[in-house]
């Protein structure tokens, strides 16, 4: 079977593009679909697969080649509705809300079908949330409404609840591994999972020597700052400015590398386990603080993409890392 879409093929998300298959097949494609995603996981794509199943009209649809499978693919379908982030905000408003709820409401162009895809989900406002739920309770028939999430978590239950999920499972870490090499050529794509996680299309994205060398700046500041000896505040101008995503992740392996040590390495073979990633003193690292260093690292992640000051969260992290020592 063949995925849809124009980048290398997904071969992780056959398994829910069967789903889509299957309840197209049957009439049962629900009008409310939440595509649960994971970092690099490729649920946009997802998406527009789902968005194929709703409008293609082939008998194995979607069929990933007719003329409106390749129109939704390059999002230019008129039945097609894409809403996100306009440029700088950091909500989708109440009125890209209003206004999508009305074009559905209305006959399709070329077809009783229509879909829309909100991507990213978790940017919906309270409000703009609001205004969709009338459309997600009594769509007109053959409206298809995807909404990508990264974390369900953070949208509001009601929205939650009239939606179908479909949960984006990223590939083990060899399968993950031998698709960059087929994907992104020879490189030390090991150190990029270590880093990223089996995360795919993320992975794919970044030059392996470019990740080990941000990878190394970011562990030796993390070193300097667990001695005191970071300038902090020009640290955390620095990260924000130059690939900030990226150096949060080298400094959340950072941390989750110190934890398994923690948690591996009794006190008194420290040592046998301390290899060239876990410097002699770890063993005085505080665990609980290690963790919520983790967890403030994973928020700020998440808080990137609003209006917070970056630096100065930054720096509010960076301060706590001498005190889990
Ligand atoms: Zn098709």
């Amino acid at each position: 079977m063949s995925v849809p879409g124009k980048m290398p093929e997904l071969f992780w998300l056959e398994p829910q593009l069967r789903a889509l298959r299957r309840a197209r097949a049957q009439g049962r494609l629900p009008h409310g679909l939440l595509i649960q995603d994971a970092p690099g996981g490729g649920g946009g794509q997802l998406a527009l697969m789902a968005a194929q199943a709703a409008l293609c009209r082939e008998a194995e649809a979607p069929c990933g080649r007719c003329q409106t499978c390749r129109q939704v693919e390059e999002q230019r379908h008129p039945d097609l509705w894409m809403v996100g982030l306009e440029k700088d905000a950091q909500q989708i408003k109440v009125d890209q809300i209003r206004e999508l709820c009305d074009s559905l409401a209305l006959t399709g162009y070329s077809s009783q079908a229509s879909a829309a895809i909100i991507d990213p989900a978790t940017a919906l406002n309270a409000n703009a949330a609001n205004a969709l739920l009338k459309t997600l309770e009594e769509p007109r028939a053959g409206v298809l409404l995807v909404l990508v999430a990264g974390a369900a978590a953070r949208l509001p239950a009601t929205v939650i609840s009239r939606c179908q999920r479909l949960r984006v499972q990223l590939p083990g870490r060899e399968q993950c591994l031998a698709w960059l090499r087929q994907h992104g050529g020879a490189g030390d794509w090991e150190t990029v999972l270590d880093v990223l996680g089996n995360s795919p299309l993320r992975a794919l994205a970044v030059a392996p020597a470019e990740l080990r060398r941000l990878r190394d700046e970011t562990w030796s500041a993390l070193e300097q700052a667990r001695r005191g000896q970071l300038e902090v505040a020009a640290t955390a101008e620095r990260w924000v400015r130059d690939a900030f995503d990226l150096r949060l992740s080298c400094a959340e392996t950072w941390v989750t590398q110190r934890i398994v040590g923690q948690l591996t390495a009794p006190a008194s073979v420290t040592e046998v386990h301390t290899g060239a990633h876990l410097p002699a003193g770890d063993s005085s690292m505080n665990i609980r603080g290690l963790f919520r260093l983790a967890d403030q690292l994973r928020e700020l992640a998440f808080l990137a993409t609003t209006s917070i000051n970056k630096a100065l969260a930054l720096e509010h992290v960076l301060w706590q890392v001498p005190r889990t020592a």
